[in-house]
């Protein structure tokens, strides 16, 4: 017999990072509009995952364990997504304390820069809009739209926040192996989020040999299915990796209002992604632990 369809997001922030909404209601909308399963993938925490697995076992989503963490790379943003991970692990929490004092380190830096600049803001006011530990460029968007500098988000991050422009400071970060590793000590599998944002995307050769690289470093996973990744994207990386070895995993990357164009669990309006995938995964996952 068929089974009717379930859909999942594995990809989603929460006011843990600079999701709007907190992990209780990021479960609740979950359960609103229809998912099976979801992930909370904050930036560089796991601070929001206790709430929500609470809270979804309270109404009856199912909730991974996530995070999402930026590592260096030359041609783009490149983000590793964990699954599975143990929260608890004192290695993991130690590797994401260091990349909080990253933040530490480049947040006064920016409100300073900003200031120079001419904008009246403070590293206080961005942190009350961050409300939680982790303080980023959306948090600094915000206020730049709240205090009249720029009518939205992107036209903050397009004018003053995007890497290149005047407002943006770099920040330390860890290499693909260390990203890697410090999901995979934790017992978790880790995925490469959004390839379509890397250059590499541009060209199937290069795209096949940076996930041999990253798979040689323990990468599971590839994140095929992804709001704004074309059809070219997403059937390229269905392909490779199919040819590859590497399982397919999708998510939206929801933020709440801080991205408001992107729907949970339908991203842009299109993106579905069958509960096959998230079943796939955590079938790996027991593989590996018993292993
Ligand atoms: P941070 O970790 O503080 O550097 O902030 C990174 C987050 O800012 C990313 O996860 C995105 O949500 C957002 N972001 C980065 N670059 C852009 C951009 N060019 N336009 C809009 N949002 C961006
Ligand atoms: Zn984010
Ligand atoms: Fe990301
Ligand atoms: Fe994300």
């Amino acid at each position: 017999m068929n089974r009717e369809p379930e859909w999942v997001d594995l990809h989603v922030h929460t006011t843990a990072s600079d999701g709007t909404l907190t992990p209780a209601e990021v479960v609740a909308l979950a359960r609103k509009v229809g998912l099976k399963a979801i992930a909370i993938t904050d930036h560089d925490t796991v601070t929001g995952v206790r709430e929500g697995v609470e809270a979804g076992q309270t109404v009856g989503v199912e909730v991974i364990p996530g995070v999402e963490i930026g590592v260096q790379h030359h041609s783009g943003q490149m983000h590793i997504l964990g699954y599975f991970l143990d929260t608890t692990s004192p290695d993991l929490l130690e590797s994401l304390s260091r990349l909080q004092e990253y933040r530490d380190e480049r947040n006064p830096k920016m409100a300073a820069r900003l200031r120079e600049l001419g904008f009246q803001v403070t590293m206080e006011e961005v942190a009350a809009i961050a409300g939680g530990d982790i303080v980023g460029r959306p948090h600094f968007a915000t206020l730049l739209v709240k205090k009249g500098y720029a009518t939205d988000n992107q036209e903050a991050f397009d004018s003053f926040l995007a890497y290149g422009r005047p407002g943006y400071i770099p920040k330390d970060r860890l290499t693909p192996e260390e990203g890697i590793k410090c999901i995979t000590r934790a017992g978790g599998l880790a995925v490469l989020a959004h390839p379509g944002y890397l250059k590499e995307s541009d060209d199937a050769e290069s795209m096949r040999s940076l996930l041999r690289q990253l798979k040689q470093w323990g990468l599971t996973g590839v994140e095929a299915y992804y709001s704004i990744h074309s059809l070219r994207d997403e059937e390229l990386l269905l392909q490779l990796a199919a040819e590859e070895g590497l399982l397919v995993t999708g998510g939206s990357d929801f933020h709440g209002k801080n991205k408001p164009q992107i729907g949970l669990g339908s991203g842009c309006g299109n993106l579905r992604i069958p509960y096959q995938l998230a079943e796939l995964l955590q079938q790996k996952w027991q593989r590996t632990k018993n292993s």
